[in-house]
């Protein structure tokens, strides 16, 4: 596994732990991780992560409270008991060279999602669309442990937000401030969704309209499963990305309307080398003959 060779940051262990501290006020701030819920990390080289301790409310927290563990989750620095949860962060970190920081709560929008096992729809949004793509839902486990940090394992690859069946969210990237922001656009994602089914209906943006936004995406250079030549021909606002982790999860589409394009046309169902004209004429002229009728 590809590990940073060196310190990943220039910047200054201090200066990291305010950043921490700064991010666990606007997660308590946000109602993102009530009570002492929730957890922080950053990598600070290539066998050191800085985290937050367990058992302290992350909207109080002290850059004195911050721990230090190695990549296995042993402690090397901090006064206070590392969190239970850094096996996620770790784990994130061992499948990902890329990411520095992972923040994980539990918003009550995204997590809604989590214990509805709904998927969270796509093509509403242009910005949701662009920022964050299909999201995935894990399978349960009990929190805490490996097992229950292996669950992210599939997705971390496609996605930089995965949400934590029955739990809540776990988000990473470049920096403290990166690894939260996806968290925040998919809980007021949530939340709008919410409310618009409330007030009736959603309304899906056009596979034209969508394809729109999925160029700019590859514009800007953000990435995307649905850009990529494997899901070339995906139906790209049906959750094509991680359907197939549904069967294994739970994750079923009950709330929410599937978007138009969803909707198998007959002629798209038939098997290959059936002639649709030839089939309807033959079942016309059976319904007919059972009725009594000439076709
Ligand atoms: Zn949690």
């Amino acid at each position: 596994m590809a590990m940073p060779a060196g310190p990943t940051t220039d910047k200054p262990l201090s200066k990291l732990k305010e950043e921490i501290c700064d991010i666990g006020r606007r997660i308590y701030n946000k109602g993102f991780a009530a009570g002492n819920d929730g957890n922080i990390s950053f990598r600070l080289g290539p066998n050191e992560v800085l985290c937050t301790p367990t058992q302290i409310c992350k909207g109080f927290m002290k850059p004195s409270d911050l721990c230090i563990v190695d990549m296995e989750g042993n402690q090397l620095a901090g006064h206070r008991k590392r969190s239970s949860e850094v096996l996620l962060h770790l784990t994130i970190m061992k499948e990902r060279p890329d990411v520095k920081s992972v923040v994980h709560c539990h918003p009550p929008h995204a997590t809604a999602f989590a214990v509805a096992r709904e998927p969270i729809p796509q093509c509403v949004l242009p910005e949701v669309e662009v920022f964050l793509g299909d999201v995935p839902i894990t399978r349960y486990e009990t929190p805490g442990g490996q097992k229950f940090a292996d669950t992210v394992k599939p997705f971390v690859q496609k996605s930089s937000v995965v949400i934590l069946a029955n739990h809540g969210t776990v988000s990473f990237g470049e920096s403290v401030e990166k690894a939260y922001w996806w968290t925040e656009i998919l809980d007021a994602y949530c939340r709008i969704l919410m409310m618009a089914k409330d007030l009736g209906r959603v309304t899906y943006l056009t596979k034209n309209e969508t394809q729109e936004l999925l160029d700019l995406k590859k514009q800007w250079g953000f990435k995307d499963p649905r850009l990529t030549e494997e899901l070339a021909d995906c139906d790209i606002c049906a959750n094509d990305v991680f359907r197939e982790s549904w069967g294994q999860t739970g994750v079923d589409r009950r709330a929410f309307e599937p978007p138009p394009e969803m909707a198998p046309s007959p002629a798209a169902a038939l098997p290959a080398g059936v002639d649709k004209e030839a089939l309807v004429a033959a079942v016309t002229q059976e319904v007919c003959r059972q009725l009594g009728i000439g076709a």
